[in-house]
């Protein structure tokens, strides 16, 4: 059973930058502990990625996974689940989308634009170096969403159409089936 929990909007960890993990820390067991259970509540809240700030860890560590049976997410193509620690952005296209999105430490919803592909380095929990190329909008948004957290970035913060910023109740009935 994870104790880990997720701090909402406002917590401080959430706006504050996270320290690189070094390979020594990665290595640890504490470390290894750590990751599961941070995937594991990324889960079990239907999230489609996470970021260590969200449970009030300043680490620079992100989770992505896109499960076809999320109810949050339908329709958009699967993400097998990747630990990442220290992600960086390396490069990201010209085009700049808007999409909505969400969150687990708020019950808010926006348009956020984002640049529609980037590419992303890391390391994977076994210290090796990885790189995702990601070209579809989704996957890319997911880990921009949850490399910005690293930085104490929030999505409200990119948001241009500030009257798109909803409550997901509020969402459902005026936002969801509307053309944008
Ligand atoms: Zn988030």
């Amino acid at each position: 059973m994870s104790k880990l929990e997720i701090v909402r909007l406002g917590h401080p960890a959430l706006r504050s930058k996270s320290k690189p993990v070094t390979k020594r820390e990665i290595a640890t067991k504490d470390f290894q502990k750590f990751v599961d259970e941070l995937a594991a509540i990324c889960d079990k809240n239907n999230g489609a990625g996470i970021a260590a700030p969200q449970v009030g860890v300043n680490k620079r560590v992100i989770v992505v996974h896109v499960d076809p049976n999320n109810p949050r997410y339908p329709g958009k193509k699967p993400f097998p689940l990747a630990i990442i620690i220290n992600p960086k952005v390396i490069s990201s296209s010209k085009r700049i989308k808007e999409d909505w999105e969400g969150d687990l430490s708020c019950g808010l919803r926006a348009l956020v634009p984002r640049p529609d592909k980037c590419v992303v380095i890391g390391l994977d929990r076994d210290s090796n170096p990885v790189k995702y190329d990601l070209d579809y909008d989704f996957h890319a948004r997911v880990f921009q969403h949850e490399i910005d957290h690293l930085d104490g970035v929030f999505l409200i913060d990119k948001v241009k159409r500030v009257d798109t910023i909803s409550e997901i109740a509020e969402w459902e009935k005026y936002w969801k089936n509307k053309k944008i």
